[in-house]
C-alpha cells in the first residue's frame, strides 16, 4: 500500500461510492490514485428512492419507477403524474456491489477497511485510521464528527418500519406510488405511510415517522398491520422487513474548513434536513466537484441555499414544538400546489414569487410562532 494518495474518500457509503465511481470516469492524466477507507466490511442493504429525470448515471440500478405519485389525507388524495420525472426505486446492495464492481477492473483505487480515527492537516491532510496513517492531496468525508467539533445530535429523525409483502391475489396498482398517506392516527406523532407496488402482488409498505425518540418496533408494526388488512388484505405474506433512521438536521457549516477537505454527503448537508431524501442532491453534488477536478479547480464546498435551509429549520420546529398539526400542513401544501411544484419546492428549485405562492396556502399560525422562536433564539 502506498502512503500518499491524490485522493482519499472516508466513507464506501451513497456519497463516497458515488464519488470514487465519478472520479474514475476521469482520464488517468487527471485521477491518479484513490484511496476508499471503509469501517464496515459488510453493507447494510436499504431502499432507496428519488424523484428526478428518467436519464442518470445510475439508471441501469432503476429496479421500478413509477410515472404517478400519491399523496393521501382524511378525505382526500391525489394521484398526478409527474412525467418528464419519475419515482424511482434502486436496492443499495445493487448500488454498491455495482461500484465495488467497477474498482475491481480499475488499478488507480484501493479499498481499505478501517476506521478514521482523526483527520489532521499537516502540509497535507493526513488522515489517521486503525490501520495506519495516509496523506493525501485532497481529503472527502460523509462523517461529520470526524471534522466539525461539537457536532450537535440530531434533534429529531425520520424512523421507519417496512415490510415486503407478497400476496396471492392481484392487490395493488403497480403503476403508482403513494408517497405520504396520512389517513392514520395523528394526534400524539407525526406519521404516515408509504407504499410502493413493485407489482399487482407484491409492495413495499413503510410506516414513517418524524418525532425525537424511535418507537418500539411494535408500535410500527402495528399501524402496518391495521393499514394493510383495512387498505389492501389480510391475507398476505411478509417476504422481507427494513428498519431505517435517518436525522432530520439543518447542514453543518463549513466555512472555517481548508480547502482540501471536503464534506461530502451527509457531512456536507446532503440529506434535506425536511424530508431525509439524498440520493440526488449526492449525485449533484458529486457532479459539481467533477466539473470543478476537470476544469483543473479546487474540488467545491457544496453550496447550501440559505433560504431554503431557513425553510427547513422552521419546519423542524413545527415537527419538534406542535406536531400533531404537521399532518394538516403536508394537506394544505399537496391540495393546493400540484405535485410538480412541492417537489420543485422540494428540490430547493422554485422562486421566491413560487415559494410565496405555496406559503401562501399553509397555515400561518405554526409558522410565525416557528418564525418568532428563530428570532428570538
Ligand atoms: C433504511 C434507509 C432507507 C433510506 N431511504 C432513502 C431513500 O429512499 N432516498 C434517499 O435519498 N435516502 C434514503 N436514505 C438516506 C440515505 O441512505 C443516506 O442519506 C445516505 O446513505 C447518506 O450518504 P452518506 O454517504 O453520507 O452516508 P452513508 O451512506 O451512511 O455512508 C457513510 C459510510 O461511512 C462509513 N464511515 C463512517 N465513519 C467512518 C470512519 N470514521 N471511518 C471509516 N468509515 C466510516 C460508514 O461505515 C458508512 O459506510 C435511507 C436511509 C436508510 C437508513
Amino acid at each position: 500500500m502506498k502512503k500518499h494518495y491524490q485522493y482519499i474518500i472516508i466513507g464506501a457509503g451513497c456519497a463516497g461510492l458515488q464519488l470514487a465511481k465519478a472520479l474514475l470516469q476521469l482520464s488517468d492524466t487527471v485521477v491518479q490514485s484513490i484511496l476508499l477507507i471503509e469501517a464496515s466490511e459488510t453493507h447494510i442493504e436499504k431502499s432507496w428512492c428519488f424523484w428526478y429525470e428518467k436519464n442518470h448515471p445510475y439508471r441501469h440500478l432503476v429496479k421500478k419507477e413509477w410515472d404517478a405519485v400519491e399523496f393521501v389525507s382524511d378525505n382526500y388524495a391525489t394521484i398526478q403524474n409527474i412525467s418528464p420525472k419519475s419515482y424511482q426505486f434502486i436496492n443499495s446492495l445493487d448500488f454498491y456491489n455495482d461500484c465495488i464492481a467497477s474498482f475491481t477492473t480499475d488499478d488507480r483505487i484501493e479499498i481499505l477497511y478501517a476506521s478514521v480515527l482523526a483527520i489532521e492537516q499537516l502540509k497535507l491532510p493526513a488522515i489517521i485510521t486503525n490501520n495506519g496513517t495516509f496523506t493525501c492531496d485532497a481529503v472527502f468525508f460523509t462523517n461529520p464528527k470526524l471534522v466539525f467539533n461539537n457536532y450537535p445530535k440530531p434533534n429529531i429523525w425520520q424512523h421507519f418500519v417496512g415490510w415486503m409483502i407478497e400476496t396471492d391475489k392481484e392487490t395493488f396498482d403497480d403503476t403508482v406510488a403513494t408517497m405520504m398517506d396520512f389517513s392514520i392516527d395523528n394526534t400524539k406523532l407525526i406519521s404516515f405511510v408509504y407504499v410502493l407496488p413493485f407489482s399487482t402482488s407484491k409492495a413495499l409498505i413503510e410506516c414513517t415517522i418524524f418525532s425525537e425518540c424511535v418507537q418500539e418496533t411494535s408500535h410500527y408494526e402495528h399501524i402496518l398491520s391495521n393499514y394493510i388488512s383495512e387498505k389492501f388484505t389480510k391475507n398476505y405474506r411478509i417476504t422481507s422487513k427494513e428498519f431505517g433512521k435517518i436525522p432530520m438536521q439543518l447542514p453543518p457549516t463549513n466555512s472555517t474548513l481548508p480547502n482540501n477537505i471536503v464534506p461530502i454527503g451527509t457531512a456536507a448537508g446532503c440529506i434535506k434536513a425536511s424530508t431525509g431524501y439524498s440520493f440526488i442532491r449526492t449525485m449533484l453534488h458529486t457532479n459539481e466537484i467533477i466539473t470543478a477536478i476537470t476544469n483543473n479547480q479546487l474540488a467545491p464546498k457544496r453550496q447550501v441555499k440559505q433560504r431554503f435551509t431557513f425553510y427547513d429549520a422552521l419546519f423542524l420546529n413545527i415537527i419538534s414544538s406542535e406536531p400533531y398539526k404537521m399532518k394538516h400542513i403536508f394537506y394544505k401544501l399537496f391540495k393546493h400546489n400540484n405535485l410538480a411544484r412541492v417537489l420543485l419546492f422540494l428540490d430547493e428549485q422554485t422562486t421566491l414569487l413560487q415559494d410565496a405562492m405555496i406559503f401562501l396556502w399553509l397555515p400561518k399560525k405554526p409558522f410565525l410562532k416557528a418564525l418568532f422562536k428563530k428570532i428570538i433564539s
